[in-house]
């Protein structure tokens, strides 16, 4: 495979176009940002490290029966994937309440949810990334209601097969954002990355202070130190539990 030119530079990953159609490759970087690119730092090794835990997990749906882009890993920091779509669409699936919806709706931090919440928000960096309605997913013409349909199915179905995953690896899935995107063949599939950066995880087991938990990106976007290490504890884990298979 070579890889052709620069497709789309993201704040976490550089696509290229290749010369096998239909496939491009992700160059996941190191840079970081929060709060809508707002706060920006570097996590040393992030682009390697979210690259292989995203291609596990995704392998690991792939298991379960829900078709993502992966391919494969080429190199480290690099994955082969197949090309899509992406819908404008940020779904965010939570067990627990954190982040914005402690803010937006007075939930205390850490509240157990009764099932999963399933939300969808308007990927438009100029807009801030709004939490939508149906209605008015409808009214942009986002998705149509068979799409969100399966999207909704799809995410329910990934939540339950990373939960029990990260409960292997001694972590509780607090809450998570996938994108999902088209195919040629219409087919969705899902895209981008699960990783430290797009998911809440808490060490199931590291005692009563919540902050001693956090092993993702709200060590960097809260100041709490260790970023790196916790990206590393995570990748670790996920290793550990991938090979217990
Ligand atoms: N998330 C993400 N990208 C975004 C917004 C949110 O990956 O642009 C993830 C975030 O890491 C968390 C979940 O989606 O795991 C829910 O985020 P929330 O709505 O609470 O927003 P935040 O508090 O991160 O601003």
């Amino acid at each position: 495979m070579s890889v052709h030119s620069k497709l789309y530079e993201g704040k976490a990953k550089i696509i290229y176009t290749t010369d096998e159609p239909g496939v491009l490759l992700a160059n996941f970087k190191d840079d970081a940002t929060a709060f809508n690119a707002q706060k920006r730092g570097t996590i040393a090794d992030k682009g390697t490290i979210n690259c292989s835990i995203s291609s596990k997990l995704f392998q690991e749906l792939e298991t379960h029966g829900i078709p993502t882009h992966y391919i494969d890993n080429p190199s480290p920091g690099q994955m082969r994937v197949r090309a899509v779509k992406i819908l404008p669409l940020e779904v965010v699936l939570r067990n627990i309440a954190a982040g914005s919806l402690c803010q937006q709706t007075g939930l205390p931090l850490g509240t157990i949810l009764k099932q999963p919440l399933v939300e969808f928000y308007y990927k438009n960096d100029q807009l801030g990334d709004p939490l939508l309605t149906r209605d008015r997913l409808y009214l942009l013409e986002l998705a149509t209601p068979e799409q969100l349909d399966t999207i909704t199915h799809l995410a329910l179905k990934i939540n339950d097969v990373l939960s029990n995953f990260f409960q292997r690896c001694g972590i509780t899935l607090v809450d998570f954002k996938l994108e999902f995107g088209l195919d040629a063949q219409q087919r969705m599939l899902l895209a981008d990355e699960i990783s430290p950066d797009t998911c809440r995880l808490w060490d199931t087991y590291a005692g009563s202070d919540l902050d001693g938990r956090v092993l993702d990106k709200d060590r960097f976007r809260r100041d709490l130190g260790n970023v790196e290490h916790a990206y590393q504890e995570v990748l670790q884990r996920v290793l550990k539990a991938v090979d217990g298979n």
